[in-house]
This record gives C-alpha cells, sequence and structure tokens, in this order.
C-alpha cells in the first residue's frame, strides 16, 4: 500500500530504492525495514521431523536462505530462529510404530535434516530451537491466554475461542464471523480447510508421550508451539516471519491468534510464505510415488548445485514445477557459469581497461541489485547475469576485453554467487583437494616434456576418474571439476 502512494506521489522510480517484499499480510507490495535498528528478527517455520525432508519442504528453506544473504546484502543483520517440530501427531504415531522413543525417533530425522540443509549450503539461522526443549514456555503462554479468557477446557485438553479473537482471519483474509464457536478439532494436522477453535494443550491418552505440567499432563498444540519459541527469542514483533503457503490458515493464523492475544501487540510486520513445488506437473504424494529427498536425487547422479540452483531459480511466490529435465538445464546453467569464470581468471587478455564494459558491468550489477530489491526475483536476477555472460563472452571473442576489466567482471559474479551459491563445485568423497590437482598436472605436464605420453595420458584419465577434466590451451592446462 505505501508502495503504491508512494507512486502516487510521483516516485517512478521507486524501485531503484526500496527493498521490498510482498506481505500476505496486507497482501501489497511494502517497502522492507526492520522495526528497530539494524537488526532483522525473522522466523521460519522448521521441519516436523518424522521423515526425511523432500525438495519441497526444502524449497520452503532456501527461501529464506535467499532471503537472508539478500538482506545482509542490503546491510542488515539477522536474528533468526527456526523450530524443529519434534512434537506432533504424525510423529508420535510413526515412532510408537517404530517402536522408539520420541527423541531416538526424532534424532535421525533432525540429523538428516541438518545435514541436508549444510549440503544445499542453507546458512545456518542464528537459533535452531526445538519444541521439546520450550515446553515450560508453551506453558506459560497457555496460561497467560487462560487469564485473559481466551481458553476453555474439554475433556482435559485446553482449547482456544476463536470467537474471543474477532480479528481472526486477518492473514488468511477469510470472513470466520459465520463460525459457531466451541466446534473444534482434535488433531494438529494443517491440512484442514475449516476454521474452528483448536487445541493449544492436548491431554495425555493411553502410552503418548506427555509432560506433567500445571496443565495436566499431556503435550502442546502444534500453534502453541510456534508462537511461544517466537515470543521466546524474538520479542512481541517480529519483522519478518516465513513458511510455505499451505501454512498461513490455519498455522499462521491460530499463532497471530494466539500471540497477540497475549501481548496485545502486532505479532509479526511481514508475512512471507513461499509457493509450493509440484513434480513433473503433478502433486508430491506418496501414492505417485514422485517424493524426493536430496538422497534420491543425488543418488541418481544429480548434483547438490543443480537442485539448489533449481529450487532458487525460480521467485518463491510462484508455483514450481520440477522437472528431471529442469534439473538437467540447472545443471547445464551452472557449467556455464562456471566456464564463463574460469574464462576470466585463465585467459590473457589484452593489456588495458575497457570502459564500456566496465559500464556494462555496472548496468548488470544494477540489475541484478533490482531485480533482487524487488520481492526476491531471482529469476529476473538470473537473466541478468545470463545476459551479461553473453556479451562479455562476444566482447572477449572480439578482443575487446581488456585485462582491466576482469576484477569487476569477477565482483559482479561473486555478487551474484553470494546470493545463489552454485559456482563452488562440492568437495566429493574421496575427492582431491585444489593443491593435490596442481602437484598431478605439473607432474603431467612434465611427464610430455620427457615425452612420456602414456604416464601423460594415465595422469590425465586418473583425474578424470576423479571428476576433474583439463583442458590444454594456448595459455597453459586448464583444470574443472565435473
Ligand atoms: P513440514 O515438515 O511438513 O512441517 O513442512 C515444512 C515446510 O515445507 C512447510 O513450510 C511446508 O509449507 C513446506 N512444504 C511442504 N510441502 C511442500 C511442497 N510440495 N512445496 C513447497 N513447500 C512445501
Ligand atoms: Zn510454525
Amino acid at each position: 500500500m505505501i508502495y503504491s502512494r508512494l507512486r502516487l506521489l510521483g516516485w517512478k522510480n521507486l524501485s531503484v530504492m526500496a527493498l521490498r517484499f510482498y506481505n500476505s499480510l496486507t497482501q501489497t507490495v511494502e517497502p522492507f525495514a526492520p522495526l528497530s535498528g539494524n537488526v532483522v528478527r525473522m522466523y521460519t517455520c522448521g521441519p516436523t521431523v518424522y521423515n526425511f525432508a523432500h525438495i519441497g519442504n526444502f524449497r520452503s528453506f532456501i527461501f529464506p536462505d535467499i532471503l537472508r544473504r539478500w538482506l545482509r546484502t542490503r546491510g542488515y543483520t539477522l536474528d533468526h530462529v527456526m523450530n524443529i517440530t519434534d512434537v506432533e501427531d504424525k510423529i508420535i504415531r510413526d515412532s510408537a510404530a517404530a517402536g522408539k522413543s520420541l527423541a531416538e525417533f526424532t534424532e535421525v530425522y533432525t540429523k538428516a535434516f541438518l545435514e541436508d540443509t549444510a549440503a544445499l549450503r542453507l546458512e545456518r539461522p542464528e537459533r535452531i530451537v526445538k519444541a521439546t526443549e520450550h515446553i515450560p514456555e508453551m506453558v506459560a503462554a497457555i496460561q497467560a491466554l487462560e487469564k485473559e479468557g481466551y481458553t476453555y477446557v474439554s475433556d482435559g485438553s485446553v482449547y482456544y475461542r476463536i470467537a474471543k479473537f474477532p480479528t481472526y482471519g486477518k492473514l488468511s483474509h477469510n470472513d470466520f464471523s459465520g463460525i459457531r464457536s466451541g466446534a473444534r478439532v482434535d488433531v494438529d494436522e494443517y491440512d484442514k480447510d475449516d476454521a474452528r477453535d483448536f487445541v493449544l494443550w492436548k491431554a495425555k491418552k493411553d502410552a503418548e508421550p506427555a509432560w506433567e505440567t500445571p496443565l495436566g499432563a499431556g503435550r502442546p498444540g502444534w500453534h502453541i508451539e510456534c508462537s511461544a519459541m517466537a515470543m521466546r527469542y524474538l520479542g512481541a514483533t517480529l519483522d519478518i516471519h516465513t513458511g510455505g503457503v499451505d501454512l498461513a490458515f490455519p498455522h499462521h493464523e491460530n499463532e497471530i491468534a494466539q500471540s497477540e492475544a497475549i501481548t496485545g501487540k502486532q505479532f509479526v510486520r511481514f508475512w512471507l510464505h513461499s509457493e509450493h513445488l509440484s513434480v513433473e506437473g503433478q502433486k508430491m504424494s506418496k501414492s505417485l510415488g514422485n517424493i524426493y529427498t536430496l538422497r534420491d536425487l543425488t543418488a541418481k547422479s544429480y548434483t547438490l548445485e543443480a537442485i539448489r540452483y533449481l529450487l532458487a531459480s525460480v521467485p518463491y511466490r510462484k508455483k514450481l514445477n520440477f522437472t528431471f529435465d529442469g534439473l538437467k538445464a540447472a545443471a547445464t546453467s551452472i557449467e556455464r557459469l562456471r566456464n564463463f569464470k574460469l574464462r576470466l581468471e585463465s585467459a590473457h587478455f589484452p593489456a588495458g581497461l575497457n570502459k564500456s564494459l566496465v559500464e556494462r558491468t555496472e548496468t548488470a550489477q544494477k540489475a541484478f541489485d533490482e531485480a533482487l530489491d524487488d520481492d526476491l526475483n531471482t529469476a529476473e536476477g538470473l537473466a541478468s547475469v545470463f545476459e551479461f555472460i553473453r556479451d562479455i563472452n562476444t566482447a572477449m571473442d572480439a578482443g575487446e576485453f581488456k585485462a582491466g576489466n576482469v576484477v569487476p567482471a569477477l565482483a559482479f559474479l561473486d555478487r551474484f554467487d553470494s546470493i545463489f551459491d552454485v559456482l563452488m563445485p562440492a568437495v566429493k568423497e574421496g575427492g582431491l583437494a585444489d593443491q593435490e590437482i596442481d602437484a598431478l598436472i605439473a607432474e603431467r605436464t612434465a611427464a610430455k616434456k620427457a615425452r612420456d605420453f602414456a604416464r601423460a595420458d594415465k595422469v590425465r584419465n586418473d583425474l578424470a576418474a576423479l571428476g576433474v577434466i583439463l583442458e590444454d590451451t594456448k595459455e597453459g592446462v586448464r583444470w574443472k571439476r565435473q
């Protein structure tokens, strides 16, 4: 709204100045700045750890990674919290089926999740917090709601009375005024489509895991987990809250109802939701057998960088249709980027500086920056990089690119890679360090000089087997990892 108002006031060129995001709460693109000082206080709904996370889940985690990186580029410091939901209906069901305790069961998938996020080069939020380690905070939050009359007890469980919170529905823009209070649902699965009172504290049933608390023996509902942990670390008002679009209702709506009832203050200023990922045009589902984890894809020899690139390349508010062709195209794009970098670093260019190519670099960087400022338009950002590469390659072929142009061009690539982070190949297990590769290349060069071609070929083949490709050029030997 502010954005469009500024436009009316004649800020035609607002795109140049403002970092802005689409806020689900106001349904408009708004200029972003943190509430206080330079620190962005941000919360991301993390995984429910009852299985390996799939690429759809990772889409919702790549997005805050790109967001973090861009906020930092724009000079902000982050205080970012992500939760691990390690107590919840599905977890209880599956851990019981596996004959394991909650802790044993969730530890495996929590560890796998953290390994996967590191493999995908997702920056670690400043704090990763587990629900089971914050039960006292959740109990205190429920007691605060109780005190203000927002709750009622039924069969030992505590429920939130939505009728007491008149602005319920403001995030999902649903009108709930016709819904009868008192009707309730006892599950905290989030794929229900109805707005009803929800459970805050579930009374212990049978042999289910439970905590002895002043609310009785039981466990927290899913929604109170996020409210309590977000407020514990980030205070009453957060700058940004992220999550997949399916979480907006009811999960985030319920987070608002809980937190704002407790503090009387706005809970979140910017709600940012990432769209879903489908696979080859279909919904990911067990029955279709098209749920892919990172392990599934790397076992098919796709690289983590290609997966990262593909997930990051579609702007977060657009639906992403994951295809194997798309993944191959991502690998080709990375190859083009790396080849370009290699050319910049290793080719010999004529001395001097081509001023117009310096300007071309500046224009490319400006276009890249503006694309990311514009609600993280990663597709536009990539377009600016590839147009730049095409123009510079042409200039190089024509001998117009000068030695003095290398540094600014590399600086632009660095800026790109500080966000997309795909240029550096992952070091494979058992792979060679750069120095080892250089030493082997020196050995091959010496063998060739001594006309021991059998030896030289063996070194080349051995390196190829380890994924290192050599290229003999006028300027010497270049190498790259596959
Ligand atoms: P969960 O582990 O089920 O709590 O989900 C973690 C995150 O993954 C949530 O933010 C979900 O919205 C998101 N998510 C789940 N399925 C998909 C999908 N197919 N595409 C994109 N995001 C998804
Ligand atoms: Zn959450």
